[in-house]
């Protein structure tokens, strides 16, 4: 059985669709902040700044050896290490490697959604060490042994009343449905946890190349303890997520904000990086940069797709994606849900494996419009899904479904030649016949054409095709005009 055969898409889909506490959640993040974003890029005079900020994230990567060096080198200088990981695997056993060798015991995680793609959690656990997630989504998320569903909002799928009794049950407080409440019990759980982390591991939104700092923006103040009370911080980085100047910085935070939650700046914005210097009030022991390649490099030589790691991952194109808003974050079964994990996720972990991602999305280019990036999604899927139609030894796609294959090569011919088409509507014409019901409309299908029947009905073809109802209305107003002019 090939990965395609085996992918979960199709019933986690369905599962998502049926599920009425996601589709209020996902309604209201749409409503709000998809259409928000669209109206907000609509009404606001363009200064520029998103193409700006394009070409800069554009320059970056194609000069992206030389920024990350620029950015190690500055890291080095103030203390830090940096390590470069190839591989998931590579970038798991450099951290498990650090966490052994300092003895950690308890770990404080925030904002990684590299953490997620590499697996580092398993191996940490695995290694005797109690990790603990401290954005508060995700911490929800983990005490339900449940699965992120949205880049910025993780837990969109639940309402405060299921958080309320997760908490009733591993927190053990009374049960609550009232956010404050809710709040407050997780702040006292992980203030206790964060005072005695030996370890925290964050992600990192942007690098700096010429600071030599990460910039981690929160709303919940997490961060700053995450990065800054434990003995050691190491954070993970996908190898694009550096700007090389703090101008650059500046342009891709702003339009970070505007486009995850419509906010001029968030609440926090951290700058960290190095180990304590002398005098400082707080700070880690050790600080390590963790720079995950894990197939970035294969995005980043290919010119079709280098446009993806301009990605800011602000999460916007989710929120206007009307098939991400229908099936929810799960069903994409990657830590990148939406149309940009449509893209990404084939590309990082095996486009034969996604395929059923970027076949799944509409190509309305809703995302396109909200991106702040402008980045170019739709073309993207559409070359994805010609790799997989074609196949491609670069990718290692192999051709997806050769009687699908052979059905558009058939409908290729058919539509060039016109009697063919033509005779090939007569016989569609008549073939339909015992399944029109007495409403007129098609109801069932037969064979595969059933999928198109199980959740609408179809109109039968026309009995007249249009092309004959336009030439004989034209020849009939040709008659018309030249009998008149005879009569004149
Ligand atoms: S593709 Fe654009 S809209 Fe989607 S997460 Fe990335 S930057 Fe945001």
């Amino acid at each position: 059985m090939s990965d395609v055969e085996k992918s979960a898409y199709r019933r986690d889909a369905r599962r998502g669709i049926d599920d009425e506490c996601l589709q209020s959640g996902l309604q209201k993040i749409q409503n709000r902040f998809g259409k928000g974003a669209m109206h907000y890029w609509a009404e606001t005079a363009d200064d520029g700044l998103r193409d700006r900020v394009k070409k800069s994230r554009m320059e970056t990567l194609e000069n992206l050896d030389v920024v990350l060096s620029m950015l190690a080198d500055n890291i080095e200088a103030a203390g830090g290490h940096v390590y470069y990981a190839r591989t998931a695997e590579d970038a798991v056993d450099y951290c498990r490697r650090v966490a052994v060798k300092n003895e950690v015991k308890s770990v404080v995680k925030g904002k990684s959604m590299t953490s997620a793609e590499i697996g580092l959690d398993a191996v940490l656990e695995a290694e005797g060490m109690e990790v603990t997630e401290t954005d508060l989504g995700e911490f929800i998320i983990q005490l339900g042994e449940d699965r992120p569903s949205h880049i910025i909002a993780p837990c969109i799928h639940l309402d405060r009343q299921r958080i309320g009794r997760l908490f009733q049950e591993k927190l053990d407080i009374p049960c609550s449905e009232e956010p404050p409440e809710l709040t407050q019990a997780a702040r006292r759980a992980l203030r206790k946890i964060l005072l005695e982390a030996d370890m925290g591991i964050t992600g990192c939104n942007f690098a700096v190349a010429e600071t030599g700092k990460i910039s981690l923006v929160s709303n919940e103040g997490n961060i700053r303890m995450s990065t800054t009370m434990p003995r050691i911080h190491l954070a993970l980085m996908g190898i694009e997520r550096v700007a090389a100047t703090m101008s650059d910085h500046q342009g891709m935070l702003q339009l970070l904000t505007r486009g995850a939650a419509l906010q001029k700046l968030s609440t926090y914005v951290s700058f960290v990086g190095g180990p304590r210097q002398p005098g400082d009030p707080d700070g880690p022991e050790e600080f390590h940069l963790v720079m995950i390649d894990n197939g970035r490099s294969r995005i980043l030589a290919d010119e079709e797709f280098r446009e993806v790691l301009a990605c800011i991952r602000c999460g916007a194109c989710l929120n206007i994606c009307p098939v991400y808003g229908k099936i929810g974050g799960h069903a994409y079964n990657s830590p990148y849900p939406g149309p940009i994990g449509a893209v990404v996720s084939p590309l990082l972990f095996g486009i034969n494996r996604y395929a059923d991602l970027c076949k799944g999305e509409s190509l309305c280019g809703a995302c396109l419009d909200v991106c702040p990036v402008r980045i170019d999604l739709p073309r993207m899927l559409l070359a994805l899904r010609r790799k997989l139609a074609y196949g491609d030894p670069a990718w290692q796609t192999t051709r997806h479904k050769w009687l699908e294959a052979m059905g558009f090569r058939l409908w290729r011919t058919l539509i060039a030649s016109g009697p063919a088409y033509r005779l090939a509507l007569r016989c569609a014409g008549l073939l339909q016949k015992p399944f029109i019901s007495k409403s007129g409309m098609i109801k069932k299908m037969a064979g595969p054409a059933s999928a198109w029947t199980r959740d609408r009905d179809l109109p039968p073809l026309a009995s007249e095709p249009f092309s004959r109802r336009w030439k004989k209305k034209y020849s009939q107003a040709a008659k018309a005009t030249s009998s008149e002019v005879d009569n004149g």
